[in-house]
């Protein structure tokens, strides 16, 4: 179980280091990556910002606005195409068959 208000590890994906000028300690805030824009936040529980989980990524994404599962790499050829940011292409799975070599037939008649 992870402790309320940090991000279990396999959902941080980055680390924000701080180094402050007067020597206090080093402190590292962990970060998440929005799986579908690739926009980087910290991780502060109760901050009012709306962020979702997006069950095809098994990921975080950063708010309403990334909502549609277009991962960053489709948004990105979406702007190079100059489609809409939130296209994705229809992908379809058609079961086929796999095609068998013909089957011999044995005539249990035929001569030899
Ligand atoms: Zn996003
Ligand atoms: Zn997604």
């Amino acid at each position: 179980m992870t402790p309320r208000g940090i991000a279990a590890p396999r959902q941080q994906t980055g680390a924000l280091t701080i180094t402050p000028e007067d020597g206090s300690p080093v402190v590292e805030i962990p970060t998440i990556t929005c799986c579908h824009c690739g926009r980087v936040w910290q991780w502060i529980p109760g901050s009012g910002r709306n962020r979702g989980f997006c069950l095809k990524c098994n990921a975080f994404f950063c708010g309403p606005q990334c909502q549609a599962c277009v991962p960053q790499e489709q948004q990105l050829e979406n702007l190079e195409a100059g489609r809409p940011v939130d296209y994705r292409p229809v992908k379809v799975l058609i079961p086929g068959t796999p095609t068998a070599p013909p089957r011999k037939v044995i005539d249990p008649n035929a001569p030899e």
